[in-house]
């Protein structure tokens, strides 16, 4: 069954991010009732954004430098309700991160209770306050999709609201937004669009609906990565469509068995979510074969620089927290490998393909 939530508005082209005032005039009446979340990188250069932010006084900087956690999300929330100021419209400016953040506070602010009570399967009982995501980073696909992926340190769990209330009430997807990221950067997070898409049209749970989206977002990748400059005006641009595909893809089917790793790795080391992505596609050859020499390609052919996690000591004990917080991805590896998942990825097969990626 595809049930489908629909963005209101989307504004997308060159130059797009223009038509922020506007919409905050016709949704907002007074700048106090305006909540900005923006990715810190901005923060000594906000006349990169062609905004004029004089007289907006709730302005949230989103440091990037950990994915968001449950915490964070309380913090901010209990921040802006102390203010005592009645938010009527979100504005998320940022990558996946700064987007799942914006998402994630709009739901507390109108629901009772801490986030954690949230993450897992519609669980969010009432509508957030209206939000508006603008990707200044292309591919998690968190501009279009129905969760807000959230890390929880002492559940070892990294898991999203995913809810219909999820979703951004309009976009503005303004490819200019994208040019000053680093080449590793973008191609990392792009992968995650072509993982996305991979991973659904894998997944027993594909369908007509979400193949339409992942098959278009999947050529885009193609195209874009096997040209020369992926980077180039019109690449970004692109990228930033596919995005928007495979985060409809993924909100209507599935992601498969390179996600559920990657969040072990998050859970475990921290790494971020994209290079994680990358990483544990590196030891995909027996699952995803012929994806996995296509995203081999694509890093040799642009030179791509995967880090490796540093301080790694891959005793018994670690290899069973990665188990742990990959394991409890069930939905995913049932829609990768079928209802008896636990029998293919067994502790022992999950240690082996930790091994081969990260040693
Ligand atoms: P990010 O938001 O964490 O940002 C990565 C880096 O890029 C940061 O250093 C940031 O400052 C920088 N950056 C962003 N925009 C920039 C710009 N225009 N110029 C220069 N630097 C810029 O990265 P991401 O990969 O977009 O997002 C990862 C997050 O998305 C994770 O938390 C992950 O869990 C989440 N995610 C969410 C969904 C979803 O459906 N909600 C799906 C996949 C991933
Ligand atoms: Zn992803």
């Amino acid at each position: 069954m595809t049930s489908i939530k629909n963005i209101n508005q989307i504004y997308f082209h060159e130059d797009s991010f223009k038509m922020l005032p506007n919409r905050i005039n016709e949704i907002a009446s007074k700048n106090e009732s305006v909540i900005f979340f923006i990715d810190d990188f901005f923060k000594s250069q906000m006349n990169l954004l062609s905004f004029n932010f004089k007289g907006y006084s709730n302005i949230y900087f989103n440091d990037t430098s950990s994915e968001p956690t449950v915490e964070l999300i309380d913090f901010f929330v209990d921040s802006i309700k102390s203010k005592m100021i009645n938010p009527k419209l979100i504005i998320a400016i940022g990558g996946g991160s700064t987007l799942d953040l914006g998402k994630a506070v709009s739901n507390m602010l109108t629901n009772p209770g801490i986030s954690e009570d949230y993450q897992g399967w519609d669980l969010v009982k009432n509508p957030g306050i209206y939000k508006i995501g603008i990707p200044t980073l292309s591919g998690t696909g968190a501009e279009s999709s129905r969760t807000c992926v959230l890390s929880n340190k002492k559940k070892n769990l990294k898991m999203g609201m995913n809810s219909h209330f999820s979703v951004y009430d309009e976009l503005i997807l303004d490819p200019n937004l994208t040019a000053t990221v680093t080449r590793n950067q973008y191609f990392y997070t792009a992968m995650d669009t072509y993982i996305h898409c991979i991973e659904s049209l894998n997944g027993s749970l594909k369908n007509l609906f979400s193949d339409s989206f992942s098959i278009n977002g999947l050529n885009i990748c193609r195209d874009v990565f096997n040209s020369d400059d992926f980077m180039s005006d019109e690449n970004r641009e692109k990228i930033m469509l596919a995005s928007y595909y495979g985060g409809i893809a993924i909100a209507n089917s599935m992601v498969g068995l390179v996600h559920p790793l990657s969040a072990g790795l998050s859970s475990v080391f921290g790494s971020h979510h994209c290079v994680s992505n990358c990483i544990v596609m590196m030891g995909m050859e027996e699952f995803y074969p012929e994806e996995y020499l296509e995203f081999k390609s694509f890093i040799s052919k642009h030179n791509i620089h995967l880090p490796k996690i540093q301080n790694l000591d891959l005793n018994s004990h670690t290899l069973k927290k990665l188990y742990d917080a990959t394991i409890i991805h069930e939905k995913p590896l049932k829609n990768a490998l079928g209802e008896n998942f636990k029998e293919i990825l067994t502790y022992e097969k999950a240690s082996e393909l930790f091994r081969k990626i990260l040693l």
